[in-house]
């Protein structure tokens, strides 16, 4: 099957931190495989910009090296690669200073989609969109977009929003939550609001519990003084998962556009009740033989901040109430896999005499690995054993399904970067989204502050501290497995 592209207008984007870890290992590649499935229009640019001192041609050689190095199974040819090569352009900037401002001013044109994509520490943001209208690069028309950590708490993202608003409507803004550009997150709304079968059965009637997992095998890494004044709340919770549980938990909007669908989010963060005390469970991975312990990843021995955070959420409203929320995420765990899983209510009464088993329809969102769905169902087991029940997954493992459809290689940042040329803000976080989500994590962390909570201890390829899997069991349920 031939996958089908659709076609954007012409356009410059320019990469503020077009040399940095994120431009390298996801913007840059991910542009190339739009250029290759022919979705850059002739006379498209790119211009990187930041503070190394290079030229265009040293710029093109660090992205070949880029793309060679995180560019996936792509095609590589070198004619196809100089092609793209020729797309890019650089410009030295300071952004706190003037320097390279005119040269920006030079290189960019009028009459083209304009994009700004802000991929710097957002401590420049309000540099950056100052210096383009004070140097008339940007006007009504262009659109900027801004990479997470959007604040570290409810008052330092309005003052983001703030120093944002000075310079641009929110119309042109588009804050990034790389996990709304996931092909199975989009593919949720499509699931549920494309087909008769769920959307009756998406209440609290029929739905005992949710459960979102994002599971990563990965300690800090190199981001530990970074990861340590920010933990697994703020660097997971109050963005990718808020925005995953919003998806789920969301009335259906009149329309699938920008606006509709984030309003209906909005309520949705707005429902969240505070969360209680002990329905937190926070985390720090200890050292294990080969790998040291959290607290020393992060060089800091006297460490509270939570490598991993499991949480009972409740949505306060008629479609949810009774339905709990489990939120879990960690590093070091046993698995890297991200899922949601819409667990179904029992059957009130079994005709199947004999059959004690506990059966369950559970529709499993995998975000990865193998992105896809599977609903669980229960049927009769083959053969002549009498009216034996056994459940089993419908699976729909997108690749598979949709074989070459399905862009397996497609980056959830590309498809984002895409919708910005398109200038459709569906899938990205609008300002009061994210202060409502701030506004409902903020108490819950001065809380365990407040409280000197201490985080407990779990082993590197668990699946967390046993106080997680405690959180469930008082309830009568239980995590699913971790795979990946
Ligand atoms: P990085 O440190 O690797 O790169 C920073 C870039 O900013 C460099 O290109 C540098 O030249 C430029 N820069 C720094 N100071 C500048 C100045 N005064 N003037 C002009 N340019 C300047 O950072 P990164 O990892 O690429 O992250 C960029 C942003 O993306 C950050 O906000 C980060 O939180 C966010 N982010 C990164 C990742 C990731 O995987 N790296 C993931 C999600 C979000």
């Amino acid at each position: 099957m031939v996958s089908r592209v659709i076609p954007v207008d012409e356009f410059d984007l320019v990469i503020f931190g077009g040399t940095g870890d994120l431009a390298r290992r996801k913007i840059l590649p991910g542009l190339f495989r739009r250029y290759l499935a022919g979705q850059m229009p002739k006379g498209s640019r790119i211009i990187g910009a930041a503070r190394s001192e290079m030229d265009s041609d040293g710029y093109r050689a660090m992205i070949a090296e880029a793309i060679a190095e995180f560019g996936g199974e792509e095609r590589k040819d070198s004619t196809e690669l100089n092609g793209f090569l020729e797309t890019l352009h650089y410009v030295a900037i300071d952004a706190q200073g003037d320097g390279g401002w005119t040269e920006l001013f030079d290189v960019t044109r009028d009459g083209v989609i304009q994009a700004f994509y802000f991929s710097v520490a957002p401590s420049l943001f309000g540099d950056l969109a100052e210096r383009l209208h004070k140097h008339g690069i940007a006007d009504d028309t262009s659109r900027i977009v801004v990479e997470k950590p959007f604040g570290r708490d409810l008052a330092s993202a309005k003052a983001l929003n703030d120093t944002l608003a000075a310079h641009f409507e929110e119309r042109q803004i588009y804050r990034i939550d790389h996990y709304l550009g996931k092909e199975t997150v989009q593919n949720l709304m499509a699931v549920r609001f494309g087909n008769v079968l769920f959307e009756p059965l998406w209440n609290s009637h029929y739905v005992d519990h949710i459960q979102i997992t994002v599971a990563e095998t990965v300690g800090v890494g190199g981001r530990g003084a970074y990861y340590d004044k920010s933990g697994a709340m703020r660097d997971m919770v109050q963005n990718h998962l808020m925005q995953l549980l919003c998806l789920i938990a969301m009335e259906p909007p009149s329309v699938f556009g920008a606006d509709e669908v984030r309003d209906e989010k909005l309520k949705v963060i707005r429902a969240l009740q505070p969360v209680e005390p002990h329905h937190i469970v926070r985390g720090q991975y200890d050292a294990d033989a080969d790998s040291p312990s959290y607290r020393a990843d992060v060089e800091n021995p006297r460490s509270f901040t939570e490598s991993f955070i499991a949480m009972k959420v409740q949505v306060s409203n008629w479609r949810w109430a009774d339905t709990p929320f489990y939120l879990r995420t960690g590093k070091k765990l046993k698995g890297r896999a991200s899922e949601i899983a819409v667990v179904f209510k029992d059957l009130g009464h079994s005709i199947f005499e004999g059959d004690t088993a506990r059966h369950r329809n559970i529709l499993a969102i995998r975000l990865q690995p193998n992105e896809g769905m599977d609903l669980q169902v229960t049927i009769k087991e083959p053969g002549p054993g009498g009216m034996r029940l056994i459940d089993v997954p419908l699976d729909m493992t997108f690749a598979d399904a949709l074989g070459e459809d399905s862009e397996p290689a497609t980056d959830a940042y590309e498809r984002l970067i895409m919708d910005v040329i398109r200038g459709n803000q569906t899938l990205f976080m609008r300002g009061d989204e994210v202060e409502a989500a701030w506004a409902w994590t903020d108490p819950l962390i001065d809380g365990w502050e407040g409280r000197n909570d201490v985080p407990k201890h779990y082993e590197q390829g668990s699946a967390g501290p046993e106080d997680a899997m405690m959180l469930m069991h008082r309830d009568g349920r239980r995590w699913r497995d971790i795979k990946g």
